[in-house]
């Protein structure tokens, strides 16, 4: 029986009546790459590049980042795999990229606006993603963090494009960009919602700061109204959704998300399997009612109540 069970597949992320909703791992390093697929990823919908950029002073040679773009690539044949550009600033400076003393880092130069002011950086990033393509079979997008106006996801999709790579898109990590969704959707090939920042910009609240943290919640309704404007942004434009931030990873919140209109979720791969179990307890019209109970509620304790009561309701 133990030797069945260990043999049994990994069904794909789908709701009650079918609806699939692709399941995908955050991942900060290659060498994560083999324990996301053996937990049942279905590709990579954030990688996270700055681990080649944090251990040095200077920036990782073309050639490098080469390497290891294609050595993630290869774990995931036919699949589809989202890395991000370099999201340097704020919570995660670069002697070599952030180099100015800002009072408000968070507010200041980082992510692709840091990317935009040292272009050449962007330019290697995006060279060696395109090599890398070239010598593999996953499906390559591209994103670009912190966009925080319909002329940056413009910016950011012409310099993808004229390094040949096909799908860019955008994070929508700030209430600016879940606002102008639907502009931003005619532009981009897709937006992934990055909740951890989105959190910290909407509730203005450090979300490294242990004195706020109450306020870093993605169950927020105010959060989560942002989440519905980017659902509806892909529903009008036919453009995929996705979230990559931790909110992905709590299995009701991740209902609500595909509620609101999100299309794939991901996630650290340890939390693939709950989320599997909880979206396949629902349908879509009931996760359409979870989330539209959680939209009313006052407060994130109050929405995490009214979704728990909803969902209850019909299990
Ligand atoms: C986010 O902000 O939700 C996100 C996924 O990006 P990071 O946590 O790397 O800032
Ligand atoms: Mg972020």
């Amino acid at each position: 029986a133990r030797k069945a069970a260990q043999a049994a597949p990994i069904t794909e992320g789908a709701l009650a009546d079918g609806t699939p909703v692709p399941l995908l791992a955050n991942l900060g390093s290659p060498d994560n790459a083999a324990e996301a697929v053996q937990l049942g990823a279905e590709g990579v919908g954030l990688f996270r590049t700055e681990f080649l950029f944090l251990s040095s002073e200077t920036a990782p040679s073309v050639a490098e980042q080469r390497e290891s773009y294609t050595t993630l690539l290869q774990a995931f044949p036919g699949k589809k795999v989202v890395v991000r550009a370099l999201d340097a600033g704020a919570d995660k400076p670069l002697p070599f990229l952030n180099d100015a003393e800002e009072e408000n880092p968070a507010l200041g130069l980082r992510g692709l606006r840091a990317l935009l002011a040292n272009e050449e950086i962007l330019r290697d990033q995006l060279s060696a993603l395109a090599e890398a393509q070239e010598a593999t079979e996953a499906d390559l997008w591209v994103m670009a963090p912190m966009v925080s106006t319909v002329e940056e996801a413009e910016i950011f999709s012409r310099f993808a494009r004229q390094h040949g790579l096909k799908t860019a898109g955008v994070m929508v990590e700030v209430p600016s960009s879940a606002l102008l969704a639907e502009q931003i959707l005619q532009i981009s090939d897709f937006a992934s919602i990055g909740t951890n920042d989105l959190t910290q910009y909407t509730m203005a609240a450090d979300r490294l700061l242990g004195s706020v943290s109450g306020l870093q919640d993605p169950w927020h309704p105010a959060v989560l109204r942002l989440v519905r404007e980017v659902g509806a942004a892909g529903a009008a434009t036919g453009k995929p959704v996705g979230v990559c931030g931790e909110a992905a990873a709590d299995p009701l919140l991740a209902v609500v998300l595909v509620g609101l209109g999100v299309s794939t979720l991901s996630m650290a791969p340890a939390a693939l399997a709950d989320v599997r179990a909880e979206l396949l307890r629902h349908t879509k019209e009931q996760a359409e009612a979870i989330a539209a109970a959680a939209l009313t509620a006052p407060d994130a304790a109050g929405a995490r109540e009214a979704a728990r009561t909803a969902a209850a309701s019909h299990s």
